[in-house]
């Protein structure tokens, strides 16, 4: 028996079945035409929007990374939600702009930018958020081919990371940003091109779910932010903090309490430097807007033993969901949380079984030796958040199975 992360705290159950959005998971597959699907309750994003803005002062804009979930949909909606977007691709900015968010409320990432990309940004009033030195050259020649100035912030690789985080995205050499000693060179640079200069993006990590290192990183990315301004000689109109907040996935996770993060960055703003008194300052976030809201549902098409122990296979696996599978982003293999939909409230059996999907490949294994009700051919399994990095961050293509329907509700 292996323990499972916690079922996120939304989800109950009527006559036993799975209930999401206050709709019963087995009616959701009927109205959506089969499994597997992704389901995504709006309400719960939007739960989550409201428990930001209650905790974080009110100087503080809220951004989604489209990267989470770019389902069109969602994002409609999502527009707004938020106050802005970012987004690190060209097809990520035609998707951004048909969700109907504001042109000069979305912020364009990403390392590898082409040329086409920087002038379909720049033609369209988007800031880019500029990656390096050639990138800058590059997207400065681009606004004048068209004769529009661009609107350039610099993304700058701190010299400090957030501790802990699933994922390290600042410190050490990295391929994000430009390193902190170089930054306000490149800002300068930018001025005195005439480019329209927007600020500093200072990303320092992903999937955080300790509020201290959260609150040491955000005050040290302030402190950074107004160094790098003196070092200008100018104000940054925007002051991107990056995000960080992270979810609970695994066994032992304690959900992230946003609250103290609120109360610190509020005392960090007001006592901030001199330089930074006219910037604004935003928080962008993926998974912890959108990852509780997504449940995956997929269908049990056998049930088998193999040397004493117990397997399911479903009808999805990680061509859809590959986070759950534990290839995307995590060194250790743990289990989701899972549950049987249609006996949600039902007691554990007395062994634990293996849920697989049904791609012909080891790695894709969704939850292993977990201990459900006894799971039955035709069962409707629920993998628990699957709302942000599933569908869209997972090789949908891979073995010919048709990619997966996806539902949102509220
Ligand atoms: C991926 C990414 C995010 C979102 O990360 P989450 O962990 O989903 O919140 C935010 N900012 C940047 C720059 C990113 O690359």
């Amino acid at each position: 028996m292996k323990p499972m992360g916690p079922v996120p705290p939304w989800f109950s159950a009527e006559e036993g079945m799975l209930l999401i959005g206050g709709c019963g998971a087995e009616s959701l597959v009927d109205e959506a035409g089969d499994t597997p699907l992704f389901v995504y309750d709006m309400g719960i994003v939007e739960a989550q929007v409201r428990r930001f803005r209650a905790a974080m002062p009110e100087a503080i804009d809220l951004h989604y990374a489209v990267k989470a979930n770019p389902f069109a949909p969602l994002l409609a909606r999502m527009a707004v939600q938020v106050d802005g977007f970012d987004i690190a691709s060209g097809g990520e900015l035609e998707i951004a702009l048909e969700a109907g968010m504001a042109p000069d409320r979305i912020s364009f990432a990403g390392p590898g930018k082409r040329t086409d990309e920087l002038t379909a940004a720049i033609f369209a009033g988007v800031t880019i958020n500029l990656e390096s030195e050639g990138e800058a050259r590059r997207a400065i020649a681009a606004g004048a081919a068209i004769g529009k100035t661009p609107r350039l912030a610099v993304r700058v690789n701190p010299d400090f990371d957030l501790k802990g985080s699933g994922m390290r995205m600042g410190g050490g050499a990295k391929p994000f940003g430009v390193d902190a000693d170089r930054a306000a060179a490149l800002a300068r640079m930018v001025i005195d091109a005439g480019a329209d200069w927007r600020g500093w993006h200072i990303f320092a990590g992903s999937q955080n779910l300790d509020p201290q290192a959260i609150i040491e990183t955000q005050a040290a990315t302030i402190a950074l932010a107004a160094r790098l301004s003196d070092a200008v000689g100018a104000t940054p109109p925007l002051v991107n903090l990056g995000g960080g907040f992270g979810l609970a996935y695994f066994p032992g996770d304690m959900p992230l309490d946003i609250h103290p993060i609120g109360v610190a960055l509020d005392q960090a703003l007001a006592t901030r430097a001199a330089i930074l008194q006219g910037s604004r300052f935003a928080i962008e976030l993926g998974r912890w807007l959108v990852g509780e809201a997504g449940v995956y549902l997929t269908r049990v098409v056998d049930v088998k033993d193999s040397q004493g122990e117990r397997f399911a296979v479903v009808d999805g696996g990680l061509h859809h969901q590959l986070a759950a599978s534990g290839n995307f982003g995590t060194v250790v293999r743990r289990n989701y949380p899972i549950a049987v939909a249609n006996r949600f409230d039902a007691a554990p059996a007395d062994s634990p079984v293996t849920l697989v999907g049904c791609l012909c490949t080891p790695i894709d294994r969704l939850g292993d030796k977990v201990a459900l009700p006894p799971v039955e051919e035709g069962d409707l399994m629920a993998i628990f958040l699957a709302g942000a990095y599933g569908a869209s961050a997972s090789p949908t293509a891979f073995l010919g199975h048709p990619p997966p329907r996806e539902l949102l509700l509220g």
